[in-house]
């Protein structure tokens, strides 16, 4: 048999582990691409390079022939180079190149936002018109042609559209295809008319059947209408933005008219990271064996938090960026109901001022009960997930979601919302015949997340055998990059053949 062939794909994104994370498209960006690379395909990254990323650190240096490229953006002269360095794991070293421009990139320390306002940058176009002009070049330079571009979310939703119209010509990339990633169909990278010019596409995409959505320029519709595949991370998910207006967005009828293109593919989790027995940052390692040495954990995080530690009370755990669509309005609504349970509960988390508000006043109103912080910390993300009972994610909906996969492995009992990729990796615990792995419920009101919650609670402390088999059920699961990957090499193959 000849061998098998080796893909080349170029992977688009705008943030990746180690390097820069907000959330996580960033984990997605790292552990697929190694993953891919270990399985014999040939993948290279794009990401910008922020001021935050540290060049020292990941040793990013210069290429001679990526140096200094110029393009437009409207009538801007913008100059860029492209730098060079490696993502390395444990078992992959795949290629990185660094899109380098100090007013875009360099001399901003966040990733999308002014940290001080808390709003987008006004010049999100210009920057990400740049990441997707600059891909073209690097494959020129380079002379490395992919077989596949994959872009990601709206950051990259302008390469499909480039590649189709402008670069049309340009035979060295003739044999290119896209794939278009949907983590989040909430964020669209939306600007008003003037970026249409920015973005040097032809007149007649400067329209609703073009790239406009309701008279704005969207870059996810860009990247809808013109990539020749797309896909989002779970299989619910796909089906909810092609058929539900309530998570379409407003693109129901774009999506609907690419359906036979849009596929669903769950993302994995690193378990070299994410992983009880060989997690090095957890007060002491565990597994589905020593699940006693859990409560080690569960002791560590309350102490850590500043609460009491009490092994019976349940400890209820949240991880997440603070906005409406991860279920914090649910949780607000029904805080004081929660605070007269017989629960503990820790949030970590940031994002929307009015979440950091109010938890900064339950701190005081709920001292022993509740403890936040309300930050990016990657090591609490850990003692959260080993040192709970129980995590909440009542997300209003939800692409794929990592943290309800971290839980299950960490035995700590997923509480979610029936949606998206929570349905897909998130069973209902069936008495009857002791099948599921955690609590959901459909509904997104209070009243239903209350009566799971208490639903969970009463076993958690009318039954501990019950409770120590659904963590016991959780545990087993398997969401390794490996199946993940390999329905992407599918896919790319697919999309190669097409
Ligand atoms: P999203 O990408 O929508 O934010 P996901 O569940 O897919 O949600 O991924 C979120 C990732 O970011 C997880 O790895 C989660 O642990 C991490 N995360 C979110 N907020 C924080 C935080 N405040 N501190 C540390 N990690 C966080």
């Amino acid at each position: 048999m000849p061998p098998a062939k080796k893909l080349k794909i170029l992977f688009v994104t705008s943030e990746v582990v180690p390097f820069i994370k907000t959330g996580g498209l960033a984990d997605v960006s790292s552990a697929l691409p190694q993953k891919l690379q270990e399985l014999g395909h040939l993948i290279r990254i794009v990401v910008p390079k922020y001021g935050a990323i540290d060049e020292r650190k990941f040793k990013i240096h210069e290429v001679v022939r990526l140096k200094d490229l110029t393009t437009k953006i409207g009538n801007k002269e913008v100059v860029f180079s492209l730098r060079s360095s490696f993502l390395i794991g444990q078992k992959a070293r795949v290629q990185i190149y660094f899109l380098d421009n100090p007013e875009y990139f360099g001399m901003r320390h966040s990733l999308y936002s002014d940290p001080i306002t808390g709003k987008d940058y006004a010049d999100n176009d210009e920057r990400f018109i740049l990441l997707a002009k600059s891909v073209f070049a690097l494959i020129n330079k380079l002379g490395w042609v992919p077989d596949v571009i994959h872009c990601n979310d709206w950051q990259g939703g302008l390469i499909p559209a480039y590649l189709k119209t402008l670069q049309k010509e340009d035979e060295t990339l003739k044999t290119i295809k896209t794939l278009f990633t949907v983590h989040n169909l909430g964020y669209q990278g939306e600007y008003g008319k003037s970026t249409f010019a920015k973005t040097g596409l032809p007149d007649k995409l400067n329209s609703e059947t073009g790239i406009l959505q309701n008279g704005k320029v969207n870059f996810l519709k860009a990247g809808l209408q013109f990539a020749d595949f797309i896909n989002t991370v779970s299989e619910s998910y796909a089906k909810e933005i092609c058929s539900d207006d309530g998570f379409s967005n407003g693109l129901k009828d774009v999506l609907a008219k690419r359906k036979k293109d849009v596929f669903g593919i769950i993302n994995g989790i690193d378990t070299l990271i994410w992983n009880p027995e060989k997690d090095k940052i957890i007060a002491k390692k565990y597994s589905a064996k020593t699940l006693e040495d859990k409560l080690v954990n569960k002791k560590s995080l309350s102490e850590k938090f500043g609460l009491k530690y009490e092994p019976n009370v349940p400890l209820l755990g949240m991880i997440s960026r603070l906005e409406d669509s991860k279920g914090f309005d649910l949780i607000q609504k029904t805080f004081k109901e929660l605070m007269g349970m017989n629960i503990k509960l820790i949030v970590l988390g940031t994002g929307d001022r009015k979440y950091h508000k109010f938890f900064e006043e339950a701190l005081f109103k709920h001292k022993g009960k509740f403890a936040c912080y309300l930050g990016f910390d990657d090591g609490l993300a850990h003692f959260i997930e080993a040192g709970s009972d129980i995590f909440l994610m009542p997300s209003l909906y939800e692409p794929c979601g990592l943290n309800q996969m971290y839980s299950l492995v960490y035995g700590t009992v997923p509480l979610v919302r029936d949606t998206g990729g929570l349905a897909d990796t998130v069973q209902r615990f069936k008495e009857s015949d002791g099948t599921g792995n955690g609590f959901s419920f459909k509904k997104y009101t209070e009243t239903e997340f209350l009566k799971e919650l208490k639903h969970a609670i009463k076993i958690y402390t009318n039954d501990k055998k019950t409770w120590t088999k659904i963590q016991k059920n959780g545990m087993k699961s398997n969401f390794t990059w490996l199946n993940s990957s390999k329905n992407y090499i599918e896919l790319y193959k697919k999309l190669v053949a097409s």
